[in-house]
């Protein structure tokens, strides 16, 4: 293949000088990655703060009560993961079979990366785009509770994915992304009166505030808006700020969502 190194001739959307081409093969797959020479663009300062709580259940919740799904073909395709795994455990070492489903389970796994990858450069694009302090939880906790091995280290890499994605974005367009320690109780606090729900279980979807004099008291709160309400007011205390927990920042209609929580 000859590279033009005037890029204004090949059908892409990027209009700069190609410096480089790196071809590589993965999954059966040839590809070839251009580097082209763009001209910088000046970061549009933005003052906006938003809390994410990234999990399972859903990939991400933002403080605005705005909910990103973690992505159904996502769970097919793990599903289909489980069985390649099987297949290939059934066929005979060394033989011809087991080289095709070897190769099978191989081109799936990078099927899936490709999808999470995907749907992670999506929204890390949308959030660096709409807000200029993005506060997450450093280590998803959630994720490292469940016993389920495979959902286990697809939602770490998905943490690990969206969080170097958002540094790397965020820092081109003058941002920041606060990291909220792991110990960090986003999800047993109160976003209002900081009352913790010290015996709240995995399973407890809507959180449920017991003190009498808080605004929310006895009021279903999701459980993953409400940490991530938490995540935004500890990330604006950790950059100074605010002093100390206060109520309402960033959430501008309360959502309840205790109706289509799982
Ligand atoms: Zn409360």
């Amino acid at each position: 293949m000859i590279l033009n190194r005037d890029s204004r001739s090949l059908p892409y959307r990027f209009q700069g000088k190609v410096t480089g081409a790196r071809i590589t093969k993965t999954a059966d797959w040839w590809f070839v990655s251009l580097t082209v020479d763009l001209p910088d663009e000046l970061p549009e300062q933005r003052q906006t703060a938003v809390g994410i709580d990234v999990g399972l259940n859903r990939l991400a919740t933002l403080s605005t009560g705005e909910g990103y799904e973690n992505q159904a073909f996502l769970k097919r395709a793990l599903k289909k993961l489980r069985q390649a795994n099987k297949r290939l455990h059934r066929r005979k070492l060394g033989s011809k079979n087991r080289e095709k489903a070897r190769r099978q389970l191989a081109r799936l796994h990078y099927r899936i990366t490709c999808l999470r990858d995907d749907a992670l450069h999506k929204l890390s694009t949308r959030l660096v785009d709409c807000y200029g302090i993005i506060g997450i939880e450093d280590l998803n906790l959630k994720g490292l509770l469940k016993n389920r091995r495979l959902s286990r280290s697809f939602s770490d890499a998905a943490l690990g994915k969206l969080l170097s994605l958002l540094t790397s974005k965020v820092e081109q367009r003058g941002g920041q992304v606060i990291k909220v320690g792991r110990f960090f109780p986003s999800s047993k606090t109160c976003h209002c009166c900081g009352w913790k729900w010290e015996n709240m279980d995995l399973s407890d979807r809507v959180f449920l505030c017991q003190n009498p004099s808080c605004a929310y008291y006895q009021f279903s709160q999701d459980r993953d808006h409400n940490a991530s309400l938490n995540i935004l007011h500890e990330a604006l205390h950790l950059i100074g700020l605010i002093d100390q927990v206060v109520t309402d920042i960033g959430s501008g209609d309360d959502v309840n969502w205790a109706a289509d929580a799982g």
